[in-house]
């Protein structure tokens, strides 16, 4: 392709409201337009980008024996009522109704769809297993729009549906597409892990997320790992063992109302008191918010020494969002400043009350007493609070014990590319899909969904893979594998070998971009490191005096002096090294 007759606006500078780097950079190199918040317009860069590592998944799914479909990217709002997720999906699914009034969804994933496309068509057991994928577009109404095509409103993604008989087929089904996730990864030069994850929206038994692990700021989720067994997991999921047990006194002693003066904070009470935070419990206000946008007030109880995790509670919860309470709420509940809530003596006794299991064995705690500047000693559950509902509730950090072995955990930032979900029969039983198995009795499918994020991973891989000039691709995945920059095209000779060359190449089945335009030669290279070729050819009137142009992997800062005459076999050796 020439510069010329393609369409790469490149820009010197990074739009404002840019936050990663990642995101800075394609829009800098000219691979992607905001049409609005969380849409995005893929320029012909990225379109080559998205068209390279949509046919390494197509490869690897085919390999793994899925089948190709497209489904509507359009639903009628029957479909996911039938599953009962339209009450459940909250403000983020995408909506909207026909000329007739009819309701319907822009489709952020195809559980319900495929189950109604086998329900009643797939009918024997002799027809499985059956995995259906499609790359296709995704909508999500993001309540924060950002970081590009990492967290967009519309998006492309890889889904696949499996189908089995039992649970036994079901997990063969399931490592099948782990291992092709695997193999997808590597072959677009990245580096993933597998971790368990939170099922969430999606339900089910358990499910994994593949994360690519980033050094910088951008990863959008912490994970933890352990470092000593294989331990992995992200932090909505991980667990550890409580190293800081605090002493269980025997005997309830009696509750006691002690002030402490501008003490709100847990350091502040920890310090005021004299006490370890392990004493303390945490009462933390939410705002449960329900389909109907109705706010309903929640408490829960932590550890002093510990940090809620806010998806752990809404697995109880099961809200549509869960909010924290701000400062008139949080008063508004409790009748006292943000500092010195508690379950004590709460204003509204319906008020639901949550609490982490590490709560619950605790005696004699010191707690928030709904009145400023006060806390209680020795609060005791049963006797001057009831709890609800008990769960684990906290967040897992660095550092802190393996739930498996003696190893730490050590906390990572890692970007999630794909995702995998053991369904069970979720949605084969709520929307009524069975077979007849060997013995004629009808049984629910047994479901697997897999998603890889067709738009995010070349952000992530441009995350990963970038210096101070721009972005290095990873070769299988980048738009081009070379380009030539002949460094003043007006010049004959140096137009003449530029054109040779890509001619060349381009015989060659070689994917290159000819910079043909007439700009400085500085202007050009700037450009080249931006768009982030794997190769680059520059060709100066000095070198090319002596039949020789110069070679540089974007890599590297190696520049090789290459004669003319062997030019496409020594490109084609250097991408061979290159990962
Ligand atoms: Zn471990």
């Amino acid at each position: 392709m020439r510069w010329t007759q393609t369409y790469i606006p490149t820009l010197r500078e990074a739009p404002a409201e840019a936050e990663l780097i990642s995101h800075k950079l394609l829009v800098r190199a000219g691979y992607i337009r905001k049409l609005a918040s969380g849409i995005y317009l893929y320029l012909p860069l990225m379109q080559r980008v998205i068209q390279k590592f949509s046919q390494i998944v197509r490869d690897e799914m085919n390999a793994a024996g899925a089948v190709e479909v497209t489904m509507s990217a359009l639903a009628p709002a029957e479909v996911w009522q039938k599953s009962g997720r339209y009450e459940t999906a909250g403000r983020e699914q995408m909506r909207l109704k026909d000329r007739h009034g009819r309701d319907y969804v822009l489709n952020g994933t195809h559980e319900e769809v495929i189950t109604s496309l086998v329900s009643g068509e797939l009918k024997s057991y002799k027809q499985l297993p059956l995995n259906m994928y499609q790359i296709q577009i995704k909508f999500r109404d993001e309540i924060r729009p950002r970081f590009g095509l990492m967290r967009g409103r519309e998006f492309i993604m890889k889904d696949a549906y499996s189908f089995d008989a039992d649970v036994e087929s079901h997990r063969v089904s399931y490592q099948k597409m782990v291992d092709a996730y695997f193999k997808i990864f590597e072959r677009a030069g990245l580096d993933s892990r597998m971790v368990e994850s939170d099922t969430g929206a999606m339900g089910g038994e358990s499910a994994h997320e593949f994360m690519v692990i980033v050094d910088t700021s951008a990863g959008e989720e912490y994970l933890l790992f352990c470092d000593k067994c294989d331990y992995a997991a992200n932090r909505e999921k991980a667990t550890f063992r409580d190293e800081n047990p605090p002493i269980i006194d025997s005997e309830e002693k009696e509750l006691e109302k002690v002030p402490t003066p501008g003490a709100a904070t847990i350091e502040e009470v920890t310090a005021f008191l004299k006490v370890d935070a392990n004493r303390l419990v945490k009462t933390l206000i939410y705002k449960a918010i329900d389909d109907k946008d109705n706010a309903t007030p929640i408490v829960a109880l932590v550890r002093g020494d510990r940090e809620l995790n806010e998806v752990k509670l809404n697995n109880l919860v099961k809200a549509v969002e869960l909010e924290m309470a701000d400062e008139d709420f949080v008063c508004e509940v409790t009748g006292a400043p943000v500092g010195f809530a508690g379950p004590v003596g709460l204003k509204n006794k319906e008020i639901t009350i949550y609490a982490d299991h590490e709560v619950m064995a605790l005696k004699n705690v010191i707690v928030g007493a709904n009145e400023a500047d006060t806390h209680y000693l020795n609060a005791n559950i049963g006797r001057d609070f009831e709890v609800t509902e008990t769960g684990d509730l906290t967040t897992a950090s660095e550092g802190d014990a393996c739930p498996n072995c003696d190893g730490r955990l050590v906390c990572k930032k890692g970007i999630e590319v794909g995702n995998t979900f053991m369904l069970g029969t979720k949605y084969s039983d709520s929307m009524d899909a069975k077979f007849l198995n060997s013995n004629g009795k009808a049984m629910p499918f047994v479901m697997g969904s897999y998603g890889i994020g067709i738009t995010r991973t070349p952000q992530a891989a441009v995350e990963r893979y970038h210096d101070d000039g721009g972005i290095i691709w990873p070769k299988d995945i980048a738009p081009y594998s070379v380009e030539v920059v002949p460094l003043n095209y007006k010049q004959d000779n140096i137009r003449e070998a530029a054109d040779s060359i890509y001619a060349k190449l381009s015989e060659a089945g070689v994917d290159v971009l000819l910079d043909d335009r007439p700009e400085r030669a500085g202007v050009k290279l700037n450009d080249a490191d931006l768009i982030g070729c794997p190769v680059r050819i520059a060709i100066g009137a000095k070198s090319l005096d002596e039949g020789k142009v110069e070679l540089k992997a974007r890599n590297s800062s190696e520049v090789h002096l290459v004669a003319v005459e062997g030019i496409v076999a020594e490109i084609e050796k250097t991408l061979k090294t290159l990962k």
